[in-house]
């Protein structure tokens, strides 16, 4: 447990509820190892009344904090509130880590997008030229699709229930990243012809999540082969219906729980400038999923 004391730097996370997040012991375990005398506190923020996000995020500077991540549903909302955003987070269009920056400036950055990079990169799998297939268009997908499209990925296929999401995530993506092709097609729309020539799927969806475990964003009977890699960011439960699937079939199989954890080591390097304990962190979140 970290020593509280009149030089304590503070951090946290803004979100509704925050109460189940494994996030302030793996950023506090990593303070604790490095001798840091930081702390990171849950910060729950309500949805109404509407204008509580705005003094949550002005409240961060007045009290001295010297940032904070944020998570659902306050990823968006945010961002009026703040003095400027990284260009990640702009074209993103969603914060997931705030800076109080030496001059008081509150910055917005998003750090899933080279989490997400990261933990691939860790499970050996490069995505630069490739041909992936991303599964939804909703927040988690724009970070996903940024990162692809940033670190080279050769063409990109969005492939969402609503498919005007995916249409508009694709347009956007598209403008900033003209060497890479990114289109969208309907979830309804079947997979298999496109599934061939893909190197890469990435479920983006809440499909599986927990209590919907039988939940599967993907045709049952298009097979996956040896050499495709599957990422599920559904990390709870770890095992998804797809991710066991994928194994099944002869892929690699890659749970979100390392984007998690990567996410927040990133998020750990902005604040205190140290690089993060990356292994602790995974070993705490790890331990911590163990016991659930
Ligand atoms: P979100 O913005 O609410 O988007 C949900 C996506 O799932 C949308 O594309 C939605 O399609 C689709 N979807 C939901 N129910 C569906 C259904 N019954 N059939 C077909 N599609 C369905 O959520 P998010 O923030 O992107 O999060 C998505 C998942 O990623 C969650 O499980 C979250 O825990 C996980 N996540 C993990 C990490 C990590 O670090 N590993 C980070 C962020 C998120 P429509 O557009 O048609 O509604």
């Amino acid at each position: 447990m970290t020593t509280i004391s009149g030089k304590t730097n503070l951090v946290g996370l803004i979100g509704w509820p925050v109460s189940h997040s494994v996030s302030p012991p793996m950023h506090n375990a990593a303070f604790a190892a490095l001798g840091l005398d930081w702390c990171y506190v849950p910060l729950p923020v309500p949805i109404e009344p509407a204008d509580r996000i705005g003094e949550a995020v002005r409240g961060l500077r007045a009290l001295g904090l010297r940032g904070a991540n944020v998570t659902v549903p306050h990823k968006q909302a945010v961002m009026p509130h703040l003095d400027w955003l990284t260009p990640a987070a702009q074209a993103i269009g969603a914060v997931n880590t705030i800076r109080v920056e030496p001059d008081g400036a509150l910055s917005g950055d998003n750090t899933d997008a080279p989490g997400f990079v990261a933990d691939l990169r860790e499970h050996g799998v490069d995505s630069s030229g490739k041909n992936v297939i991303v599964l939804g268009a909703g927040g988690s997908a724009r970070a996903i699709v940024y990162g692809l499209a940033a670190s080279g990925a050769r063409k990109i296929l969005i492939v969402n229930r609503t498919v005007d999401k995916a249409a508009s995530l694709a347009n956007q993506m598209q403008a900033l990243f003209p060497n890479c092709a990114i289109a969208a097609q309907p979830l309804a729309q079947p997979l298999a012809d496109v599934a061939e020539q893909t190197d890469l799927i990435i479920n983006t969806t809440s499909l599986g999540m927990t209590p919907d475990v039988a939940g599967l964003p993907w045709e049952p009977d298009v097979k996956f082969s040896a050499h495709q890699a599957v990422y599920d960011l559904v990390y709870n439960p770890p095992q998804t219906r797809l991710l066991q699937k994928a194994r099944v079939d002869g892929a690699q199989a890659i749970g979100g729980l390392g984007m998690l954890i990567w996410q927040g080591a990133i998020a750990f390097e902005r604040w205190t400038g140290v690089a993060a304990p990356v292994d602790l962190m995974r070993r705490t979140v790890t331990e911590i999923f163990a016991k659930r």
